[in-house]
């Protein structure tokens, strides 16, 4: 659940009278929907999203990420509301000497699962990006499209109730675009919310659905597109 109520955000960016990337924004999203997040530069998404991870607070106004209220979120519960999200970013952001199998491993060895867990965790994961057979290889072996689903499995290895996706397909051949999501979507049916930030127009067209516009900070279309599978 994400509900942002009366939000501003300003920056005091050493202009004179800073910067307002977000006035008056208020969104509710409930669990288990799929929502694309659409604007044109500087309408204020990436602030959006900082604000969903708490990497910045409001000026003004509450956010509600899964039950946390992020204004009164104590820093030492930062690491497990993190938990809670999985992030995706344009650039992968893979680590280079690891295997496609470790890269996995890697972020549930750091929420402590078991050696048991992880070896169940991992390949059924990996599959699920129809990627099992690429579990041995290094990142750089593989497509962008390849290393986007290495980054979708690792973000839901951990269970996580939200999943945020920063331009997923920013950096991916326009052909392979859709299959990145309609992975997100098919997490999303086992009931991940799935928040997408997307340039892409045509995507957003082909698969439709809820779609929220930002224009200059604020949202200036919170509705329903038709679009499908
Ligand atoms: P988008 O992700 O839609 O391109 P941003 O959220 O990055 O938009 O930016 C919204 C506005 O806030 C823009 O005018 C941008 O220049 C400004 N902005 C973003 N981050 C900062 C910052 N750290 N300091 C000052 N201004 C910022």
């Amino acid at each position: 659940m994400v509900e942002l109520k009366n939000v501003d955000v300003h920056y005091n960016d050493g202009l004179k009278g800073g910067i307002d990337a977000l006035n008056d924004v208020n969104i509710r999203i409930n669990d288990g929907e799929f929502v694309f997040i659409v604007g044109s530069s500087g309408a204020g998404k990436s602030t959006l999203l900082k604000l969903l991870t708490r990497e910045i607070q409001p000026t003004k106004g509450r956010v509600f990420v899964n039950d946390y209220n992020l204004s009164k979120l104590k820093n030492r519960k930062l690491p497990y509301f993190r938990r809670s999200l999985g992030m995706i970013f344009q650039d992968f952001r893979l680590i280079p000497n690891l295997t496609v199998y470790e890269n996995v491993a890697f972020v549930l060895r750091v929420i402590d699962k078991s050696k048991r867990y992880i070896r169940q965790r991992v390949p059924y994961v990996l599959n699920l990006v129809k990627l099992g057979d690429k579990a041995k290889c290094y990142p750089s072996q593989l497509s962008g499209g390849e290393q986007q689903r290495v980054a979708i499995a690792r973000a839901f290895a951990c269970d996580p109730q939200i999943i945020i996706a920063d331009e997923p397909t920013g950096n991916i051949d326009p052909a392979l675009s859709y299959e990145i999501v309609e992975l997100l979507m098919d997490i999303n049916e086992c009931g991940t919310t799935v928040i997408m930030v997307t340039h892409d127009h045509e995507i957003v067209r082909h698969f439709g659905g809820r779609v929220i516009n930002l224009k200059d900070g604020s949202v200036d279309y919170d509705d329903y597109m038709e679009g499908g599978r």
